[in-house]
């Protein structure tokens, strides 16, 4: 984060005291959370709020540390201002494998977590929302202890909901939608059409299967996907609505049988149009950035390239569309969710569907004509970031917090 901000900073000249507030935090929350005998560090940050209240997931996986949930929260910041959304940058998890806990010890740590943090959080002040290994569930968990420790309702402190609490009916494949609607604009801004694309996705859950699902039907050839365990290939395309009924069911995708079994590694190197990764962070770093032979490389996950890989993929030609982008359809309707909390309102589905679609082919706009005229000395992600911390600027500026 601090040495991409360095790289903007030599080309919009940003100031000393520009750089030190895009790169400190606001609040950083800290705790042991205490189940069945066992200790579990959890986080709630906000990284800047100028532009409205911190927004942004909660994860639990073993690897949550400090310095991932900052990174998260910069770029959630990062992402909320670029589709103008009036939320700051938040993130929160657990360093917890959910998998090693049953349901009970699931809701009770969702719930223990909400008891250590409900003052920092609130609808006008810090927004959590589902991130990887959470969900609905955990959500309506989260939501219910919060509205009992402050005796009223307020759906708006969290999105990501069951419908039946406040939630919003096109958030759960909201972020994949949104990812899709951005990829076939860019599709055709490269004279491609799908059926002759083909693609490798990394990372089968919600964001990954739902967007391998939507490509698939589009007629574009997804040769390979993966989870946790292990991947899949198949040079003639995978057959991903049957996949998506085994994961559906609990099993790996590696549970398939008379299939090629691949790695994550080999996954991530195959020769194909697009690499999706839909996973975790930092899967393109430079120990393995010059095997990849992706033409693009389209992010769902969050900070899947690193920075310096990031450098090697722009000399080899190779387009990274970010993250901030990609994937900003789920907090968009997070946003949308969180309005009808607030006003009372319910929109209908089609409300919702046109409305993500405009957010996202504008945004993907904005950034793209940005880069197009300054692509002698940046790439897509840099000219999404500058116009995103240009608007966080811009805010802290009225505010009078800079000169
Ligand atoms: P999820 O928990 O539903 O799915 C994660 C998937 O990744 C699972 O299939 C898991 O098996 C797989 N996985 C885990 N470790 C892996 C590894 N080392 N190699 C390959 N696969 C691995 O999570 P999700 O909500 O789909 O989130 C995926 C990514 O998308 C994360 O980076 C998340 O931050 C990002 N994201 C999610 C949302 C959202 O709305 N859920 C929004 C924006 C960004």
């Amino acid at each position: 984060m601090k040495k991409r901000i360095e790289r903007i900073k030599s080309l919009i000249d940003l100031s000393e005291d520009e750089v030190k507030l895009l790169t400190s935090f606001k609040r950083i929350s800290k705790t042991e959370l205490e189940i069945n005998g066992k200790r579990y560090s959890a986080w709630r940050i906000v990284h800047n709020d100028a532009l409205g209240p911190g927004k942004g997931g909660i994860r639990f996986h073993p690897n949550v540390c400090e310095d991932e949930i900052k990174s998260l929260a910069f770029w959630m910041s990062l992402k909320n201002s670029l589709i103008g959304l009036p939320y700051g940058g938040a993130k929160g998890g657990i360093a917890v494998n959910p998998k090693e806990l049953n349901q009970n010890e699931i809701e009770e740590i969702s719930r223990a977590y909400i008891r250590a943090f409900h003052n920092v959080l609130g609808q006008d002040k810090d927004i959590p929302a589902p991130d990887v290994y959470t969900n609905p569930k955990v959500m309506g968990w989260m939501l219910d202890e919060f509205e009992k420790i402050k005796q009223r309702h307020e759906p708006g402190m969290i999105t990501g909901k069951p419908i039946e609490l406040g939630g919003c009916k096109i958030r759960d494949t909201a972020t994949a939608k949104g990812g899709f609607i951005v990829f076939n604009e860019f599709l055709k801004t490269i004279d491609k059409k799908p059926t002759e694309t083909t693609a490798a996705v990394q990372g089968f859950g919600n964001v990954g299967m739902n967007i391998a699902t939507m490509l698939h039907e589009t007629g574009l050839k997804i040769v390979a996907i993966s989870d946790s365990s292990g991947g899949i290939y198949d040079e003639n395309g995978l057959d991903i609505l049957k996949m998506k009924e085994i994961k559906i069911r609990g099993q790996s995708v590696t549970n398939i049988e008379n299939i090629k079994k691949i790695t994550n590694e080999e996954l991530l190197e195959l020769d194909v149009d697009f690499l999706i990764p839909a996973a975790l962070e930092n899967q393109i770093t430079k120990d393995n950035v010059n095997r990849i032979n992706a033409r693009y490389i389209f992010e769902m996950a969050n900070g899947p390239v690193s920075e310096d890989a990031d450098v090697i993929l722009h000399n080899k030609g190779i387009m990274v569309i970010p993250d901030i982008l990609a994937n900003a359809g789920g907090v968009a309707a997070s946003y949308y969710e969180w309005v009808q909390n607030m006003s009372g309102n319910i929109f209908e589905t089609n409300y919702l569907e046109n409305r993500l679609e405009r957010t996202m082919i504008d945004s993907f706009h904005r950034v793209y004509e940005f880069f197009e005229k300054n692509k002698e000395s940046m790439d897509v992600r840099t000219a999404a970031h500058i116009i995103a911390i240009k608007r966080i600027l811009a805010a802290e500026k009225i505010r009078g917090n800079l000169q």
